[in-house]
């Protein structure tokens, strides 16, 4: 079966950074399935899987515009520790939410120094060139239910 809009897709995938450090693969555990055509996976790797078949294999290098956006230094704030309110230990690596006018965003602590502390707002693959190695390891058609959701039920789905 052929991957177009609405199927249900599993592959299994390597991803790794321009320095071919592994950064996620699926080799360890069950195939990722997602509901192709809705936005559930980055868009290069979507469209390059557009057109596909169960078992085939490719090797797709993905620009930061195709996958998790360009980095934006504008996204990356100073604030005073006593600003996060309720957390008891601040670290660098640590994944926060924070209000901002435009509604919540996911921030990482990148920075301690002194009293200050750095919030990065960018996706962590912001800004990077990706490598993906994938294995079409399923294609069928969705349920309406599935349709009706966006996104795939069942193993490896979201709920079930
Ligand atoms: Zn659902």
């Amino acid at each position: 079966m052929m991957i177009t809009q609405d199927q249900v897709v599993s592959i299994h995938y390597t991803l790794r950074d321009e320095a071919g450090e592994v950064i996620d693969s699926s080799a360890q555990g069950e195939p990722l399935c997602y509901l192709h055509g809705h936005g559930n996976l980055i868009p290069g790797l979507e469209r390059e899987l557009t057109g596909r078949s169960t078992g085939d294999r490719l090797e797709v290098r993905i620009a930061p515009a195709d996958g998790y956006g360009d980095y934006d230094q504008q996204l990356v704030q100073r604030v005073p520790r006593r600003a996060l309110k309720g957390i008891a230990v601040v670290q660098v690596g640590m994944r926060l939410q924070t209000q901002t006018p435009q509604g919540t965003r996911a921030v990482t602590v990148t920075r301690l120094s002194g009293d200050m502390v750095t919030l990065d707002g960018n996706h962590p693959l912001a800004g990077q060139t990706l490598f993906f190695e994938v294995e079409v390891a399923g294609v069928r058609a969705a349920t309406a239910e599935e349709l009706a959701h966006g996104h795939v039920h069942g193993p490896g789905g979201h709920h079930h």
